[in-house]
């Protein structure tokens, strides 16, 4: 029940390319205003991550910020497809995983079962709601609202069985830098990483929440708490270098 059957249609996927990311989430907005996604809720969500680093030129403590584009996986063997209590979730012979809104008995089994936070119950609409790659714009030929979007060239999206296609091109090149988020979950996800755990800290992932949907205000400033040992001030008995001596 989990397979995609073999057909002549194209396998769809993409590769999250994090060197390039400069977390602008034009993305992420693109993605609300074509998709109608309600306020506070999220298909494609960008996290940022703070954390200590040395500045290479002083060798003294700085931070550094990190960003991480995330959406539906696509995942082949999907947890949530496998929940669904009324099989309203199910996966086109192109791979994308789609979810049936006249099935969906808003259980919330799927947003449970989802390892990487990408669905969510519309509270218009109170059905289960996530990213299916823009389907709709692929059927007019034309590339998801992120890609299309996205001013630094961070998704490499495409046809899998094409080697012309963007994401073919790409895996062809970085293909071994490429991997799954969280590959623990096993989900063989169509949507893969370029960067964790290089240009990003592999720690990040954890920002990503599992059994529930995005948290919007889980943004940027809920690293620092763990930034204060680096940056704590010096012990009392250090005098500050600017700071005067008396007599
Ligand atoms: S990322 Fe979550 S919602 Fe998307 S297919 Fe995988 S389990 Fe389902
Ligand atoms: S639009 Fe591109 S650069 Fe901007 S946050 Fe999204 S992936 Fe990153």
């Amino acid at each position: 029940m989990n397979n995609a059957s073999a057909t002549a249609s194209p396998q769809w996927g993409m590769v999250v390319d994090l060197e390039r990311c400069i977390g602008c989430h034009a993305c992420s907005v693109a993605c609300k205003v074509e998709n109608a996604v309600s306020l506070g809720f999220f298909r494609t969500k960008v996290y940022y991550y703070d954390y200590a680093a040395t500045n290479p030129f002083n060798r003294q403590p700085t931070t550094k910020r990190a960003f991480l584009p995330t959406l539906c996986m696509q995942c082949t063997d999907a947890p949530c497809l496998d929940a669904c209590p009324t099989d309203a979730i199910t996966r086109a012979a192109d791979g994308i995983v789609h979810i049936n809104v006249d099935v969906c008995d808003r259980s919330r089994d799927c947003i449970k079962a989802c390892p990487y936070g990408a669905i969510h119950i519309d509270p218009v609409s109170q059905v289960a709601d996530k990213c299916d790659f823009c389907a709709h714009r692929l059927e007019a030929d034309m590339a998801p609202a992120c890609v299309e979007v996205c001013p630094a060239g961070v998704f490499a999206f495409g046809d899998l069985k094409d080697p012309a296609s963007p994401v073919s091109v790409f895996n062809a090149k970085h293909g071994t830098q490429v991997k799954a988020m969280k590959a623990q979950e096993k989900t063989r996800p169509r949507v893969q990483y370029r960067g964790l755990g290089t240009a990003v800290p592999l720690a990040m992932e954890k920002k990503v929440p599992t059994g529930r949907p995005h948290d919007p205000m889980s943004y940027e400033t809920d690293t620092w708490d763990q930034l204060k040992a680096a940056f704590s001030p010096a012990p009392a008995s250090t005098p500050h270098p600017t700071t005067p001596r008396k007599g």
